[in-house]
């Protein structure tokens, strides 16, 4: 085709990533489903314990993405470190499938399998995740109006996957008897081989550029050495190894990941604001993304609860029955990935509706974070002067999580694009790293969060006493709507300044 005609459609490229991401999804929404609920009756951890392992879990999962990127970025290649961070991920759903068949008869090995499976899940995922989502844009020429469109559909590739793995993992491992979570990770493991096998398979034929070039091969000046079977395996064994060490030490020994992400963005900011070749402007771009990721900090803190102690309210305080049947508590992870399949075209119609009323990046984020406060209010009044032990109906949950996921389509698909347009390429990635620190502090957060759920006890967070479901969610609502209203004040300046 003569490259000047604009094309129609996508290429089937984007399609071979949309299932390759799904399957990955699949695997871990699937999985994350039902982690607590393991923890909590099958491994008997409390659910202070079981939320902090939630939270570390989560965190240390967009921590490993720096690691990932950069070694896919010289030496390996997006292709290779993607099959391969994917099958270390399927191997430590295998090790959960062996820790869930074994923690009656032998619950010490089941714990160490416990934290091998999930330290497992995080090495693998640092080389699967940021190599996907950087290839979608690279299917298209520089400029191609369709690059936008393809990160939606993509977008929709995540939360197919994000929907169907809690109904099929949910469906045979959250039964009721603690023996079948074991086949949640069965299920959860297969999909991620499955997303390996689509991968290998169409990969050289349809993940190419416009040219017809295969898209994420090794890198021109990657060392022959550090691709020689045994290397890679040694490179993959020696970082599973930490990622293994790293959730035990935080969940076990002492809790170091704060400092640990502190240190980070501390040195990431250092390295740029004292870069003598950056411009007063691009400093000024630079430091919109700073306090922009400062403020998703606040949203998925709260968002994430969905894993952790909203699963425990589902399960504990929830009428899940319909008829005679009793819908699995963590179907309820299913709903926001729903939501999304469902209302993102909505949105993408009403900002082209609102035209040059739309809302600039800063203002939406606002609104994000507003109607995240409103999804808390909501479920704070469906409990509202119930009695400890009542349930109370599903439509509290449902309605949240619909009110969630408004909030996430006003801010998640624009965070990125926007750490895109205004980083300076000098610091590209270092800044993405921003971004991905950002969602692991917010995710360690939610773990601690979570830790405060009522449970018969008064748990207090900086003074604020919280002793019923109330109290909880009006935290979030107070933490959400603050945030927003802060930003909202400040978004008209923000955009000044990314101008
Ligand atoms: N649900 C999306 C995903 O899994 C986005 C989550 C996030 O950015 N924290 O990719």
């Amino acid at each position: 085709m003569n490259q000047a005609t604009p094309q129609k459609g996508h290429p089937k490229g984007l399609y071979v990533l949309f299932a390759t991401e799904m399957w990955e999804r699949f695997n871990y929404y699937g999985m994350r489903a039902i982690l607590v609920l393991f923890m909590t009756k099958a491994l008997m951890f409390d659910k202070v314990f079981a939320s902090n392992i939630y939270g570390s879990y989560t965190g240390l999962v967009y921590l490993t993405p720096l690691v990932g990127g950069y070694i896919a970025d010289r030496y390996w290649g997006n292709k290779r470190s993607i099959i391969l961070g994917g099958l270390v991920m399927a191997i430590g759903e295998f090790v959960l499938f062996f820790c869930g068949s074994m923690y009656q008869s032998n619950p010490e090995l089941a714990a160490l399998l416990f934290f091998t499976g999930l330290g497992l899940m995080i090495a693998g995922n640092g080389f699967f995740k940021p190599n996907i989502s950087a290839m979608v844009g690279q299917l298209y020429p520089e400029n191609d109006k369709r690059k936008d469109s393809a990160y939606t559909v993509f977008y929709m590739g995540i939360n197919t996957g994000g929907a169907i793995g809690p109904f099929v993992c949910g469906f045979f491992g959250d039964t009721g008897n603690p023996a079948d979570f074991k086949w949640a990770f069965l299920a959860a493991g297969i999909g991620m081989l499955l997303s390996v096998v689509v991968m290998h398979f169409f990969h050289n034929k349809y993940v190419v550029d416009h040219n017809k070039n295969i898209l994420g091969l090794t890198p021109q000046d990657s060392p022959a050495a550090t691709r020689k079977p045994l290397y890679v395996f040694l490179g993959l064994l020696i970082f599973s190894i930490i990622s293994i060490g790293l959730i035990y030490v935080e969940a076990n020994v002492f809790s170091y990941l704060f400092y640990l992400l502190l240190g980070s963005i501390s040195l990431i900011a250092f390295l740029i604001f004292s870069d003598k070749t950056l411009s007063a402007l691009e400093k000024k771009k630079v430091s919109v993304i700073f306090v922009v990721s400062f403020f998703v900090i606040f949203f998925w803190s709260a968002f994430e609860q969905a894993g952790a102690s909203l699963t425990f309210f589902a399960e504990e305080q929830t009428n899940r029955t319909l008829g005679s049947y009793t819908i699995p508590s963590s179907f309820f992870q299913s709903l926001n990935s729903t939501f999304v399949v469902a209302f993102a075209p909505l949105f993408a119609w009403l900002w082209l509706k609102l035209g040059k009323y739309e809302p600039g990046s800063p203002a939406k984020m606002a609104l994000g974070l507003f109607l995240l406060a409103l999804g808390y209010l909501w479920i704070a009044f469906g409990v509202h002067n119930v009695a400890s032990g009542v349930k109370v109906s599903m439509i509290w949950l449902t309605g949240m999580y619909a009110l969630h996921t408004c909030g996430e389509l006003c801010l998640s698909p624009i965070g990125l694009s926007l750490v895109n347009k205004l980083a300076p390429i000098k610091f590209a990635s270092l800044l993405m790293a921003v971004w991905f620190t950002a969602n692991a502090f917010a995710n360690k957060f939610a773990g601690v969060l979570s830790g405060l759920y009522p449970d018969g006890k008064t748990t207090y967070f900086a003074g604020y006493a919280i002793t019923n479901l109330f109290d909880f969610f009006i935290l979030f609502v107070a933490m959400a709507g603050a945030a927003a209203f802060v930003l909202f004040l400040i978004a008209r300046k923000l955009k000044t300044m990314m101008d």
